[in-house]
């Protein structure tokens, strides 16, 4: 048997990579004052139908979606934000007038052709904001992605951010838009020509040729934005300007549906290729009320961490793990190994790592375990120790060994351990 296609193991000893990243992720989370949410894996198909919109991609081609034995349809969650807003109305968070942020790490689902970078189980780390719709809110999110990556060290990343206006601006760059394409409609592709009047934002963004080539020279939205659109993505600029942030503006970033509002941005790395994207995040003012919930400003973003890992492992950044003190206790002999396992737990008692043999080692091939695992403490208990009530404790470092009651050895260890 084999892990399904797209989806892979993360086997013991790569889990400290990913306990790094975590790590460095939830403390930058406390600090910008974000607390986490963890939200099923599954869902009513209908919430990502309407939270992600049912022109998109992922909706239409990549959702996990079956019938439950009670006749229900329900689907993988492909992201975590319409989950995230699902919560925040179920347990009325709204109604406490105050700015929510969350945050969120945990396994996604999209059936898409798995390639470098890219898979059917992947990870992502995201957050999301509610009930802020000060431009501050975008600038500040934004700032953290670059605040995360900084603290990770990673180097060479493009920040890429448009505005992609909102409902009073935006229907009059749509229809321009559409007028535009539609003179070009034999040279886009099959998804794109059925995008042209659902989702003409998105032919953009499309990365076909023929539909590249066919928007070289397409109305920009940054051309159409009214005062208000304009006023906020200019105050967003300033801010990112404020800390030192440098970001190109890319008038192609879009995304297609109408609950979308204002700041669009992606953060790439490029040495990844085709899946250089790191990071993608927006403004989404007309989500909550897209679920049933009142109107409430949102914005967030994710970042995949399979990429974010390569894009570490690249640049040579994940530390490597500590190495931990333990202590190794071989015993032969039924009586030496019944109190071998006590003087174990009393270690592992005192937060000490502690070993001994699960498989009937002789006497040598444990003591050559113990060199195996670095332990720094061997503790020997055979015939002629039982007989004393007192082990040989070697210390593994120094090479000097003591006999010491067995009531004495986990003092005896941790205060060295301590010294050390
Ligand atoms: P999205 O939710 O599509 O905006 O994606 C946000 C981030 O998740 C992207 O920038 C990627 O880093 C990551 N991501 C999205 N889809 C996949 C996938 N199929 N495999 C790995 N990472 C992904």
């Amino acid at each position: 048997m084999q892990a399904l296609k797209g989806t892979h193991d993360i086997l013991p000893e790569e889990v400290y990579k990913w306990d790094y990243m975590e790590g460095v992720i939830r403390d930058v989370c406390a600090r910008y004052g974000y607390k986490e949410i963890r939200t099923p894996i599954i869902e009513a198909t209908e919430l990502f139908q309407r939270g992600i919109g049912d022109t998109t991609d992922v909706v239409t081609k990549e959702m996990y979606t079956f019938t439950d034995r009670g006749n229900r349809s329900v689907t993988l969650r492909p992201e975590n934000t319409a989950s995230a807003v699902r919560a925040y109305l179920e347990h009325k968070m709204y109604g406490d007038q105050q700015v929510h942020k969350m945050f969120y790490i945990g396994s996604m689902f999209r059936y898409d052709r798995p390639q470098a970078g890219r898979y059917r189980e992947f990870h992502q780390f995201g957050l999301e904001v509610l009930g802020a719709s000060s431009p501050l809110a975008d600038a500040e999110v934004i700032a953290m992605a670059c605040e995360i990556f900084h603290k990770l060290g990673l180097k060479d990343l493009d920040l890429h951010l448009n505005s992609i206006g909102d409902k009073n601006c935006r229907p009059a760059y749509r229809k321009k838009l559409i007028e535009f394409f539609e003179g070009k409609k034999d040279q886009l592709c099959d998804d794109c020509r059925e995008r042209l009047y659902k989702n003409p934002l998105r032919i953009l963004d499309c990365k076909e040729e023929g539909c590249r080539r066919a928007s070289v020279g397409a109305p920009e939205i940054t051309d159409y934005l009214c005062d208000e659109c304009h006023r906020k993505f200019e105050a967003v600029k300033h801010y990112l300007d404020s800390l030192g942030i440098s970001y190109t503006v890319d008038p192609r970033l879009v995304r297609g549906l109408d609950y979308y509002t204002n700041t669009a941005f992606e953060i790439q790395y490029p040495p990844l290729g085709a899946q250089s994207a790191v990071c993608g995040g927006g403004r989404y003012d007309g989500l909550v009320e897209e679920i049933g919930g009142p109107s409430t400003p949102g914005i967030g973003f994710a970042i995949g961490l399979e990429r974010l890992l390569l894009a570490l492992e690249m640049q040579n950044l994940i530390p490597a793990p500590k190495a931990q003190k333990r202590v190794y206790i071989a015993a032969l002999g039924e009586d030496a190994v019944a109190e071998g396992f006590k003087i174990q737990e009393e270690l592992r008692g005192l937060g000490i790592v502690t070993d001994m043999d699960l498989q009937g080692r002789s006497l040598k091939g444990q003591m050559k375990q113990a060199g195996k695992l670095a332990s720094q403490f061997t503790v020997i208990i055979g015939s002629n120790e039982l007989e004393k009530g007192a082990a040989a404790v070697k210390n593994m470092d120094t090479g000097t060994q003591q006999d010491i009651p067995f009531a004495d050895i986990a003092g005896y260890i941790a205060k060295e351990e301590h010294n050390s």
